[in-house]
């Protein structure tokens, strides 16, 4: 059934109409974003899609296909944050960033369905957040730009939802262009969009989930926040943005402790990496991004300590298998990898870590092609 089909079986009413937010892969700059730092997303095809209407009674329901929990009915004047609403609080999430920002939002009806995986760290929270942001800036004119919404749904992740998320996957799904990377400097939200050709070029990039996500994940990633906030202090700088690469060694003899030592070397080789990346990708030279992705997960294997087994697999049996290089992306601790191979060789390296995975006793992984597609747009 298509999302306008269920919005009218459950409220009755034609929605006034239906928008799509997609989620997203990294390429490049991880745990870089709330650093200040660089970060180059691109959109996946997939998207949460979500057909609405306005209401003016402050009622706000919200529904998902893809959750069997019926409609959750809230008032948007009794909004709390972090009032567990569950699954319904990245919609209503956006509802309060709204209202808390000014705009007036006097209730809503929502039925969404997402073809997101939810948990394999490509996104799937920030699509319902932007979808639903976007859909309530047309309906009730508000006229905020793509970028103006991404923050307004990163404040709902962070402080309805409680999650201390960056800006980036938010960004990803509001701004991102179909055939292009985003290359996002998130200090001042300045961005470019990169031509990203891959199939013009006879290349493929595969987003590889593997389906796990080990518990220690949201623990790990505060500590890595406190971590990279307290080298900033300990080298004098408001944020690790500020830390050139070119005085990287310099600052790095100035810290004692070693853990935030090798917290930021990762940060800022990371940055550095971006800008590579971007150089690479200017001159054509799509291929040598590769090994700067297998560079950048070495970083966060080993400096960060993010990744597991089952990313280091993807890496290693990718790159055994001729691959022009790999990496985990996104948070780690399971969720996916990405690796850049040949066209002609995608097949071949599906296989091996497919086999790699079936030899160590791992969940069969799922691989798709990451297709460089549009941000957020109305449907109709
Ligand atoms: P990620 O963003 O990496 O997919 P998160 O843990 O940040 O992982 O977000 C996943 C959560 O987003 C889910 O647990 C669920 O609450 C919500 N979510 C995602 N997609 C849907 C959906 N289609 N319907 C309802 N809730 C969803
Ligand atoms: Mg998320």
């Amino acid at each position: 059934m298509s999302v306008a089909d269920g919005f009218r079986e459950l409220y009755g009413a034609a929605p006034e109409g239906v928008w799509a937010a997609p989620g997203r892969v990294n390429l490049i700059g991880e745990y870089t974003d709330f650093n200040d730092g660089f970060v180059m997303p691109l959109a996946l095809p997939h998207t949460a899609v979500a057909a609405v209407s306005r209401r003016d009674d402050g009622r706000l329901r919200v529904h998902s296909a893809d959750v069997d929990q019926g409609v959750v009915q809230l008032d948007v004047d009794a909004l709390r944050p972090l009032s567990d609403t569950g699954w319904a609080a990245y919609p209503a999430g956006v509802v309060w960033a709204l209202r808390e920002a000014g705009h007036a939002v006097t209730g809503a009806d929502i039925h969404l369905s997402s073809t997101v995986p939810t948990g394999a760290g490509l996104s799937s929270s920030a699509a319902l957040e932007v979808v639903t942001a976007l859909a309530l800036n047309d309906l009730y004119a508000l006229g905020l730009s793509g970028r103006e919404l991404a923050v307004l749904a990163q404040r709902a992740e962070n402080a309805f939802v409680g999650v201390p998320c960056g800006v980036m996957d938010q960004m990803a799904s509001a701004c991102c262009a179909d055939g292009n990377a985003l290359y996002l400097d998130t200090r001042d939200l300045s961005l470019r969009q990169v031509p990203f050709d891959l199939a013009a070029r006879g290349l493929r990039l595969l987003v590889v989930d593997t389906r796990v996500k080990h518990a220690l994940g949201d623990g790990a990633y505060a500590e890595r926040r406190a971590g990279c906030e307290a080298g900033a202090r300990a080298l004098g700088v408001r944020t690790l943005r500020e830390v050139e690469y070119a005085q990287l060694s310099e600052a790095l003899g100035r810290l004692s402790d070693e853990t935030v030592r090798s917290y930021v070397r990762h940060v800022v080789t990371d940055n550095h990496r971006v800008e590579r990346t971007i150089a690479l990708l200017d001159a054509g030279d799509v291929r040598a991004v590769g090994a700067v992705l297998t560079e950048g997960h070495a970083s966060l294997r080993d400096d960060l300590r993010v990744s597991c087994p089952e990313l280091d697999l993807v890496v290693r049996a990718a790159n055994d298998a001729g691959a022009l290089g790999a990496r985990m992306t996104g948070g780690g601790f399971g969720g996916s990898a990405i690796v850049l191979t040949e066209a002609a060789e995608a097949d071949t390296v599906t296989k091996a870590v497919e086999a790699a995975f079936a030899e160590a006793g791992h969940m069969a992984p799922r691989v798709f092609p990451a297709v460089p597609s549009a941000g957020a747009r109305r449907l109709y």
